[in-house]
Order: C-alpha cells, then sequence, then structure tokens
C-alpha cells in the first residue's frame, strides 16, 4: 500500500466578544445595558471530495484556521458568527489526533462525507444579558470561548493510476524519476514505503495522476516467486497498466516477446487483469536514431505504441498527457461499473 501522509494543526474560530454598551438616546440621560452577544466561531470540517486525489495540498500550508466569531456591539447587535472551514481531502483519508495517542477521529471513506473535527468557540454574552432588577448597569461583559484546536495527521492509502510493469532494465525507474522531475515539487516528496516506488506526475496545477513502478514483476511471479506477488496485487488495484519495452534489451531478447511473457504473467495471476486497460510504451528510441529497430517492432503489435527515450526525455511530455487522459476516462469508465 503507498502511503501518503501529513501532519497539520486545525483551529476552529474563537467566541467574539460581548459588548459593554449602553443606551444613548436624545432625552433619556440613563439608558439601559445594550452591548450585545459575540459571534460564534466557525467550526473546521473535513469532507471527501472526489476531485482531489492526493494531500499535496497541505505540503507548505500546516494551519488551517476557521473565522473567529465578531465582537458583539451596542444597540443589541450580535456579532457575526465566524465562517466555517471546510477542507476538502481525498476520499480515503484517515484523520489521526496526534494529541490523543494518535486516536483515529474519523476514516472520510465515503466520497462527499463530510465531519465536524473542531467545534468553533461560542460567544461571549454582552451586558444585556446579565441586567437585573437589581443589577441595571453591569459593566462588564463575556469573552467568547476559544476554538478548538487539535493537530492531526492525515493520512491517505493511494491508488496508482498507472502501473508501470516491463523486464528488468526496460527503464522504469528512470521514466518515473523523469516524470516526477518534470516538477521538482514531487522529486523531494516523502514517501514512507519505498517500494514499489511511486510518483506524482503533474502535468500543472490541477491535473496530475500517479504511477507506480513495480520491479517485482519477473517470470514466475504469479507462483510467488521473491516479491512478485506483492506486485500482481498492487497492480491489480491500478486504472492503467503500462507495459515498458527496452527497444533493444541487452539480452538480445525481442521487445514483442518480452511484452508477451509479461501479459502471460499477468494473465496467470489473475483473467481481470487481462481486461485491464493497457499501453505499451517504447523505450530507449535514442539507441536507434534512424528509426529503423522502430519500424521492425511495431509491425509486431496491432495496437498504438508509444515511443518515448527516459534518458533523454523524448516523447515523455506527450505520453505523459496521454496517460493522464486515459487515466480521466478510466476513472469515469470504472465510477459507472460501480452504479
Ligand atoms: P528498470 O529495471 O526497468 O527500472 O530500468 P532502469 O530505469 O534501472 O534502467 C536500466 C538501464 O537502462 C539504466 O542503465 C538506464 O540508464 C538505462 N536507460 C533507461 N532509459 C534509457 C533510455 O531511454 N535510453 C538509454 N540509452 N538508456 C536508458
Ligand atoms: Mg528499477
Amino acid at each position: 500500500m503507498f502511503i501518503d501522509e501529513v501532519k497539520i494543526t486545525v483551529k476552529a474560530g474563537n467566541g467574539g466578544r460581548g459588548c459593554v454598551s449602553f443606551r444613548r438616546e436624545k432625552y433619556i440621560p440613563k439608558g439601559g445595558p445594550d452591548g450585545g452577544d459575540g459571534g460564534k466561531g466557525g467550526d473546521v470540517y473535513f469532507r471527501a471530495a472526489e476531485d482531489v486525489d492526493t494531500l499535496l495540498d497541505f505540503s507548505g500550508r500546516p494551519n488551517w484556521d476557521a473565522q473567529n466569531g465578531q465582537p458583539g456591539s451596542g444597540v443589541n447587535r450580535h456579532g457575526l458568527n465566524g465562517e466555517d472551514l471546510v477542507i476538502p481531502v481525498p476520499v480515503g483519508t484517515q484523520v489521526y489526533d496526534t494529541d490523543l495517542e494518535d486516536l483515529l477521529l474519523v476514516d472520510l471513506n465515503e466520497p462527499g462525507m463530510k465531519v465536524r473535527i473542531c467545534r468553533g468557540g461560542i460567544g461571549g454574552r454582552g451586558n444585556k444579558t446579565f441586567a437585573t432588577s437589581t443589577r441595571q448597569t453591569p459593566r462588564y461583559a463575556q469573552t467568547g470561548r476559544p476554538g478548538r484546536v487539535r493537530n492531526v495527521r492525515l493520512v491517505l492509502k493511494l491508488i496508482a493510476d498507472i502501473g508501470l510493469v516491463g523486464m528488468p532494465n526496460a527503464g522504469k525507474s528512470t521514466l518515473l524519476s523523469r516524470c516526477s522531475q518534470a516538477r521538482p515539487r514531487i522529486a523531494d516528496y516523502p514517501f514512507t514505503t519505498l517500494e514499489p516506488m511511486l510518483g506524482i506526475i503533474e502535468l500543472d496545477e490541477e491535473r496530475r495522476f500517479v504511477m507506480a513502478d513495480l520491479p517485482g514483476l519477473i517470470e514466475g511471479a504469479h507462483s510467488g516467486a521473491g516479491l512478485g506477488i506483492n506486485f500482481l496485487k498492487h497492480i491489480e488495484r491500478t486504472r492503467i497498466i503500462v507495459h515498458l519495452l527496452d527497444i533493444m534489451p541487452m539480452d538480445e531478447s525481442e521487445p514483442a516477446d518480452n511484452y508477451k511473457k509479461i501479459r502471460k504473467e499477468l494473465l496467470s495471476y489473475s483473467k481481470e487483469l487481462g481486461k485491464k486497460k493497457e499501453i505499451i510504451v517504447i523505450n530507449k528510441i535514442d539507441v536507434d536514431p534512424d528509426g529503423e529497430i522502430l519500424k521492425k517492432i511495431k509491425k509486431k503489435f496491432r495496437k498504438k505504441v508509444y515511443t518515448i527515450s527516459a534518458a533523454t526525455g523524448k516523447g515523455i511530455r506527450e505520453l505523459c498527457e496521454e496517460l493522464h487522459k486515459q487515466v480521466q476516462r478510466e476513472k469515469v469508465e470504472q465510477k459507472k461499473e460501480q452504479i
């Protein structure tokens, strides 16, 4: 399981101060108290939002505060309530309170789920409310109550949109680091698990997807050899499989044969994997400058093949754009199936 994790502090709004005020009107020398109550501070909520994929928005922003309530004022005016803060998080985010021995507060596993995590402070009462028949001119009011503060840890189990498979040395790691370096924010992104490697690929502010390098896929993986079986489990959860093929493998094997081997491996693990959308990518085209080898390889595939050089970067942008497009399409399809 890939884990994305952040620690933030959330704070509900403080209640507004109550007001000390006395009526002042012409010809009424001693007006009664008329200080209004303070407004309530805003609450903090988390909402499971389907259009949020990662916890990246939280990096570099450790504090999230709801608005404070406004103080009350004269003529019995109640202060405005502070606005609630609703924080969108990806579906599947768990919220832990680190001050309460890491207590799990909520698991936001249903799209649209909205849960209050901190209650805003109530507003202070104005002096008007302290007036009694024996104390007609109270010169005091209450301060508002502070909003609740919590230090929380957000944990998201990421599902890779793209699972990268291929023979050892096909260039999977190189490709992943290439794509991720496209935006430096990703390069130093902390992953708590080392393998399989996971990269968040950001095309721009709004468009990103998650790609996993699944290095353990070797022949015999389906029978549990090595780490293979665990990686196959990961692939099951990805939306699209990218087959990365070396244009000219060192062992002089044929890219098309390598493709078949990997595919057979996937199929022998589960028939469902065979139905998963897959994209074929030929890597290392820099070693074939005149395109002669590529021409021969392309003939062996009935499907479209994408070509890149993970080393020089050629074709990578186009590939990532295409992958993002297809991931979006698959998301829509997979949602339809769930309904
Ligand atoms: P992996 O085993 O699939 O993760 O493959 P790696 O990413 O570790 O790459 C294996 C080798 O191929 C490394 O020596 C890379 O430098 C090299 N390599 C990867 N991509 C390219 C490429 O586009 N062109 C060339 N010439 N070499 C590449
Ligand atoms: Mg590798």
